[in-house]
């Protein structure tokens, strides 16, 4: 048949796919998927699938976690809505509050704003940060650092912070106010003989000409991701954080850690700032917020940038932002849920003991003559093909190499996240270490195909 789903023209899982996936539909053969049972998903034909991407990096927790359904049901049958807006709120919301700012603790966080997503909460970011300025009387700092292969969301303002060309080209973005620096990339970028702890000496020096080039009294924040997701999976190189953060403190530039899918537990520690030794003073959480059984995200602030807010807004009138879902009691009591299995279930810690596994038994596989970098850190991995085991030597884009593999992985029954030459995985977090031997066993099957197929 000419169904797209066996490997060659198959396109649904390109960098665009999440923003056309309504109207592409039909053309495209998509899957339909139709129930969930913990890590698998099952499409409409009955075909069982593993998971290797928990959705789109976010169902935590599985498939069919009923604590997490019956905070919901319950909360729908006592109240399934009031706003928070006026200084009107209600208990989920003030609890999920005060239960993510206690669960934060790589730095003090004082409140917390819920918004629908990912991308609303780094919007909600800038928003913040330019409003903290103008408080403080500086209403010229309000440029915003991001890095080149970051991912922060696709509204016209996550967008912009996004440094992947596709989110920017034909939307006239990124916006004016938003700068873009080196992405961490190790592999990639790293000059000859250059070791990752001099490589993140030059990148935070990179960082630190930038903002001189355009005047510390110009640059209102920097964000990143601790792990980088969608750019390709890139953990940090040693260092670099401690050197980035200590160039971001010196010109008094806000730190916004966007722990969209690093946060509760992927990395093997509550979330990636634990892992990096980031003291963010800003932080966006959203997709494991509530094992994404309901859309929600936040932002918590420190207290020094709330006591700012606060001050301003009883003198000077109300920082006027909000959602009409801000604080939705459902969502809310979902997630207050989520949270205390991931803290109960001590989900962190099984991580660390089953990452190894993930983490070894994929990377055996980078000796491939197909495969450039296998990388990774907990529950997350990225596979890059390249030809001669070089970042310079991609594949012909028109062979289609991940799309095929892909495929592959598609018809030996999992799902991973292709973009180009990029394929992600980052599996929910209580994956059992039979389902990674299961996992490693189709992609090493999908492998065997991809290698057959480059060498014909
Ligand atoms: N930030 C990061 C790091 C992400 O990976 C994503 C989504 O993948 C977002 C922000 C945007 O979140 P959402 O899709 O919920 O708007």
């Amino acid at each position: 048949t000419t169904n797209s789903r066996d490997g060659g023209g198959y396109k649904g899982h390109d960098m665009l796919a999440p923003f056309t996936a309504g109207w592409q539909s039909t053309d495209l053969h998509p899957l339909v998927v139709e129930k969930s049972e913990g890590i698998y998903v099952y499409d409409i034909n009955g075909k069982k699938y593993l998971d290797s991407l928990a959705g789109l990096w976010c169902t935590a927790l599985g498939g069919n976690e009923q604590k997490l359904v019956a905070a919901a049901t319950t909360q729908l049958n006592k109240l399934p809505f009031y706003h928070s807006f006026w200084n009107r709120t209600t208990k989920p919301s003030l609890d999920l509050a005060k239960e993510l700012l206690e669960t934060f603790t790589a730095a003090k966080m004082a409140k917390a704003f819920f918004t629908n997503s990912g991308s609303e909460a780094n919007d909600s970011q800038v928003k913040l940060v330019w409003y903290y300025n103008n408080a403080l009387g500086r209403p010229d700092k309000k440029k915003i650092i991001a890095r080149a292969k970051s991912y922060h969301g696709s509204t016209l303002i996550s967008a912009s912070l996004s440094g992947l060309p596709a989110l920017h080209q034909k939307f006239d973005l990124p916006a004016p106010f938003v700068l873009h620096t080196d992405c961490p990339h190790y592999w990639r970028y790293h000059l000859p003989g250059e070791t990752e702890e001099e490589f993140s000496t030059r990148l935070a020096n990179s960082l630190e000409s930038l903002i001189l080039k355009e005047g510390p009294e110009t640059i209102a924040a920097f964000i990143a991701e601790p792990v980088m997701g969608a750019g390709g999976v890139i953990p940090p190189p040693a260092t670099y954080f401690e050197k980035v953060q200590a160039v971001v403190k010196k010109y008094d530039i806000l730190f916004i850690a966007d722990e969209v899918i690093c946060a509760f537990g992927r990395l093997g520690t509550m979330f990636g700032c634990d892992k990096y030794n980031i003291k963010p003073d800003l932080v966006s959480v959203a997709k494991a917020l509530s094992s994404a059984y309901m859309p929600i995200g936040a932002i918590m602030m420190s207290p020094e940038v709330s006591d700012v807010i606060h001050f301003q807004s009883n003198k000077l009138g109300t920082f006027s932002h909000g959602f009409t879902n801000s604080g939705h009691p459902v969502p809310c009591a979902v997630a207050i849920e989520a949270l205390k299995i991931y803290k109960e279930g001590n989900i962190p810690e099984q991580v660390k003991q089953v990452a190894p596994k993930f983490q070894d038994g994929l990377k055996a596989f980078s000796n491939s003559p197909i495969i450039g970098e296998i990388r990774g850190t907990g529950l997350i991995l990225g596979t890059e093909f390249t030809d001669n085991k070089s970042p310079n030597d991609p594949f012909p884009p028109e062979w289609g190499i991940g799309a095929y593999f892909g495929a592959q992985c598609e018809k030996h029954g999992m799902l991973v996240r292709v973009a180009g030459d990029n394929i992600m995985m980052s599996p929910p977090l209580i994956i059992t270490p039979e389902e990674i031997d299961e996992l490693i066993s189709i992609y090493g099957k999908a492998l065997e195909a991809t290698e057959e197929r480059v060498n014909e």
